[in-house]
């Protein structure tokens, strides 16, 4: 396969989920109940999106404190809030490196 169309070929599929998606998928990829296809998909998307990588890194953080997965899913509100926070992240942490794990909290 040559790498352009590979690369086509991995933008769409990344693209068919939004981030929203992601954030709503999460809890399904930790428990491993994501289809094969969903799972590729849910994992293209975090190859491009620092934003879902970061969301993704602070639930298993999450999970470990509390030593399960959340029983509720993440109300609306509070997600794109979430989300909304992330995207700053990812900009402060070219500036302030770690710091941005400890805000979490
Ligand atoms: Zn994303």
């Amino acid at each position: 396969m040559d790498k352009d169309f590979r690369q086509t070929v991995m933008a769409y599929l990344a693209g068919k989920l939004t981030c929203r998606q992601v954030a709503e998928a999460i809890t399904d990829y930790l428990d491993g109940s994501l289809s094969f296809w969903q799972r590729v998909r849910f994992e293209l998307h975090l190859g491009m999106c620092i934003g879902c990588r970061n969301y993704l890194r602070q639930m298993k953080k999450t999970i470990q404190l509390l030593g399960t997965l959340p029983p509720d899913p993440i109300p609306d509100h509070i997600r794109d809030e979430l989300l909304r926070r992330f995207r700053t992240w990812s900009h402060h942490q070219k500036h302030t490196g770690e710091r941005s794990e400890q805000e979490w909290r």
